[in-house]
């Protein structure tokens, strides 16, 4: 028997569901692997010894490629020092000096573990500050696993909810409408850098839109909170809305800041201060030095290689690839998003059945995709690496093209 399907049937044995979250196999396509052995650079390999080059990067974690020397070293020389003591180590103050001066809104920097850690401080803090209740959010979006978040209501209540109001996405007349609702009782706008939700093709926001939401929050005294959980050191270090000239009051990060180690933070500019010292918010492992070593590795190098110009380069070179392949092959495909944090979907394919028949077929060439969620590029991708996983797609677009 396969070491993945072993490991699967002793899981669901004393895990519920064989594993919970977003890295459950079921939503899939056939044939991928639930378990992982390594993972080095942009590639990873399952537990039966299967090679992928990986274009999901653990869904956003790994920005400069898995197991980074130098992150690595630096976690490595924390690690023996001391991880969870019984206070911050040193690095702390290093790291929120250096996080608040790459941010660009940013007055203050205040660290945890998980993006859902983050988005819900963002929240409590605008509310502490304003002394309001009504979140504006957009329909679809996600913002983490927590009961006032989660896509999925099992086990919540709808009070949870109740001070929830939904938006669209680039919709200046939903905005308005959804802020009329909250009327005198507003306490913030959580907004994504793009619009990223699953199975829809990528869409950015229209300056119109990001400007806006800062008025809005501007004429009501409300926190504009800009959710850089997924797109954080990716399109932006010092921040995704820069290039609209539009700040956030608030911002919750996690994801990339780390390359992998567990790490969330949260930004906020001088109006929030006084709140964000206000609130109680704490984790056993949030003040781990080892992680936020790697996270200072982590920015240094991303500055100094320049590695968001570096994904971005790679992914426009996949992008052109696939899109030439395509054609070729007689299939209509539409690619949405930065390139690097890429969606595929072909036209005509609502439920993404020729997509996950595609992406099924060329993980069977050795390419990690994924049909549904948005991909991450890594700076370990290099022009060799697109270059081999292209090879492996245009394989994968000739047995799909067989199979019509
Ligand atoms: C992943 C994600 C979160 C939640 O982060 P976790 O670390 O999984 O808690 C929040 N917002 C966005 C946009 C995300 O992509």
């Amino acid at each position: 028997m396969l070491q993945d399907a072993a490991l699967r049937e002793r899981a669901a044995r004393v895990i519920p569901g064989g594993l919970w979250g977003h890295l459950r196999v079921q939503g899939l396509p056939p044939g991928y692997p639930q378990f992982f052995q390594r993972a080095q650079g942009c590639r990873l390999w399952d537990v039966d010894g299967r090679e992928f080059i990986d274009f999901m990067c653990s869904w956003g974690p790994v920005v400069l490629g898995h197991h980074d020397p130098d992150v690595q070293a630096a976690a490595e020389a924390q690690a023996k020092l001391g991880d969870a003591m019984n206070g911050p180590a040193p690095v702390l103050v290093e790291l929120a000096e250096h996080f608040t001066g790459l941010v660009a809104h940013a007055d203050w920097s205040l660290f945890a573990k998980n993006g859902t850690d983050a988005t819900t401080i963002c929240v409590t803090t605008a509310r502490a500050a304003t002394g309001r209740r009504k979140l504006l959010v957009a329909q679809g979006a996600y913002h983490g696993a927590a009961p006032w978040c989660t896509p999925y209501p099992a086990g919540t209540t709808a009070e949870d909810r109740a001070h929830l109001i939904h938006y669209r996405y680039n919709d200046l007349d939903s905005l308005a409408q959804a802020a009329a609702a909250a009327g005198d009782d507003l306490a913030g706008v959580m907004v994504s850098p793009f619009r990223h939700d699953y199975g829809v093709d990528l869409e950015l926001p229209t300056p119109a839109f990001a400007q806006a939401v800062r008025a809005l929050c501007d004429r009501q005294g409300a926190a504009l909170i800009l959710d850089e959980v997924r797109t954080g050191a990716r399109l932006d270090l010092a921040g995704s809305w820069e290039r609209f000239s539009v700040r956030p009051d608030l911002s919750a990060w996690s994801k990339a800041i780390a390359n992998g180690h567990a790490l969330a933070a949260v930004t906020g500019n001088d109006r929030y201060r006084d709140a964000a010292a206000s609130i109680f918010v704490t984790g056993s492992f949030w003040c781990g030095a080892v992680a936020m070593a790697a996270a200072l590795a982590t920015l240094r190098k991303l500055q100094a290689v320049d590695g968001i110009a570096h994904m971005r380069a790679m992914g426009q070179r996949l992008r052109e690839g696939l899109a030439e392949q395509a054609a070729a092959h007689g299939f209509r495909i539409r690619q949405s998003g930065p390139p690097q944090m890429p969606l595929v979907l072909f036209d005509d394919d609502p439920g993404a059945e020729l997509g996950t028949r595609f992406c099924a077929l060329a993980l069977a060439q050795g390419v990690y995709l994924h049909p549904k969620h948005n991909m991450f590029l890594s700076v370990a991708h290099r022009p060799q690496d697109i270059d081999d996983a292209l090879q492996a797609t245009d394989r994968a677009f000739a047995a799909l093209a067989a199979q019509r």
